[in-house]
């Protein structure tokens, strides 16, 4: 697990550094999503600003990578196999309230500018 692709647009990016790499489209948050039938998974979220879809994916022990589902930020959905505040629901302000949160020291302002024009 080196590289994430989103599901919606193939747009990939290596994951080392991504969150912080100015160029990399990509922001991967720990959202705490919590899926049903198998509530042990690790399952994290990442956000493709070059098409704004959220994709749900967890790495796997064999490190291949497993996604979930995709969606676009702005979208109304509902997810019954995740409990209701973990997953259930869009996650696009989650994942805005966390960058925005964390950015105090403006590492993340490629993604805040990104943000802003939406
Ligand atoms: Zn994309």
């Amino acid at each position: 697990m080196n590289k994430l692709e989103c599901p919606n647009c193939n747009h990939s990016e290596i994951i080392e550094k991504m969150n912080y790499r100015k160029d990399s489209k990509i922001y991967m948050a720990k959202l705490f999503l919590v899926q049903k039938e198998n509530p042990d998974l690790v399952v994290h979220t990442f956000m493709c600003f070059a098409c704004n879809h959220l994709t749900n994916f967890a790495g796997n022990v064999d490190g291949t990578i497993e996604y979930f589902e995709t969606y676009k930020y702005d979208k109304d959905v509902k997810f019954d196999n995740y409990y209701d505040i973990h997953g259930e629901r869009n996650k696009f302000d989650a994942i805005k309230r966390m960058i925005i949160d964390i950015n105090f020291d403006n590492n993340l302002d490629h993604f805040v500018k990104r943000l802003d024009k939406l």
